[in-house]
């Protein structure tokens, strides 16, 4: 298959990593991925931004514009010949003799590969089960980092549990899954935590809000407690791999149970008509 390294589509066998990148050293580095639909891509301006915006959070320069890293993902896409997948890009702070301190703005190392993927229809139309523990990541979850022992910690808890996902909270106030925003729906009011440093602020969240508002729902973009998810109408997880994903029970700190509800089925249709129509 092909992959991309900085500027260049080559070959899996021609990519090899330093055992001193500080990716590999410090999880030092970001990563975007980005979804393909019928051959095409959705909202790849919006990931490449938000890339961009990780990178300058944590000091580290793209080696070069964003228009020619379109342009190369575009291409590994039509290399790789997917239909619908995923293109996973990421960029580390490159090599250095392993130390904690980093130098500031150095060009960093970028891969990228692509992949099928299929997306998940069943669990879209039935809903999944959640495990709801305590969230143990750091306090800049804003940044979509390559550190993700937390996330991948918690995703183990769940799918031991029995569970598809592991949502979080801090303290009585949920956050969001382990690789996913969360929702909820109480008198046909939307809730979700606020863009904060607690949480990484999802394409498709941000996509979901403003379809809700297009279509006259309202959407409150404040934390909600435990109870507030026990007493729920409706709640579903959003991701580029997940989309929107109704969530039918809760296991773990508390217990709970929903049906996959009208709001989230009336999200569900406004998004799919939203890639047929932006997917390019
Ligand atoms: N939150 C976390 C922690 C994630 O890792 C992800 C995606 O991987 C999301 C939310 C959803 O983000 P997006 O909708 O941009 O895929």
């Amino acid at each position: 298959s092909f992959v991309l390294l900085n500027n260049q589509i080559t070959t899996r066998e021609n990519v090899k990593i330093d055992m001193e990148d500080r990716g590999y050293n410090f999880g030092d580095g970001i990563y975007e991925v980005i979804p393909i639909y019928d051959s095409k891509t959705f909202s790849m301006d919006e990931h490449l931004q938000r890339f961009e915006e990780s990178a300058a959070k944590i000091e580290i320069k793209l080696p070069y514009d964003k228009s020619l890293l379109k342009r190369l993902l575009n291409d590994l896409k039509e290399k790789n010949n997917i239909t619908n997948g995923i293109i996973y890009i990421q960029m580390t702070r490159g090599v250095s003799p392993r130390a904690h301190l980093y130098e500031r703005n150095v060009e960093g190392l970028i891969t990228g590969f692509c992949r099928e993927m299929p997306f998940p229809v069943e669990q879209k139309h039935s809903g999944i089960n959640v495990f709801l523990t305590a969230d143990i990541r750091w306090l800049r979850c804003d940044i979509k980092t390559i550190n993700l022992l937390g996330n991948t910690m918690v995703k183990r808890k769940a799918t031991d549990e029995n569970c598809h996902e592991a949502i979080m909270h801090r303290d009585g106030t949920l956050t969001e899954g382990s690789s996913s925003n969360l929702f909820i729906v109480k008198d046909k009011i939307l809730y979700t935590h606020p863009a904060t440093n607690l949480i990484l602020n999802g394409i498709t969240r941000q996509k979901v809000i403003k379809l809700a508002n297009e279509n006259d729902l309202t959407v409150v973009e404040e934390t909600f407690t435990l109870k507030q998810l026990r007493e729920a109408d409706e709640a579903f997880i959003t991701s580029t791999t997940q989309e929107i994903t109704p969530i039918t029970s809760v296991f773990g700190d508390i217990q709970a149970n929903f049906t996959v509800g009208p709001i989230t089925k009336a999200l569900q249709q406004f998004f799919k008509e939203c890639v047929e129509k932006e997917a390019i």
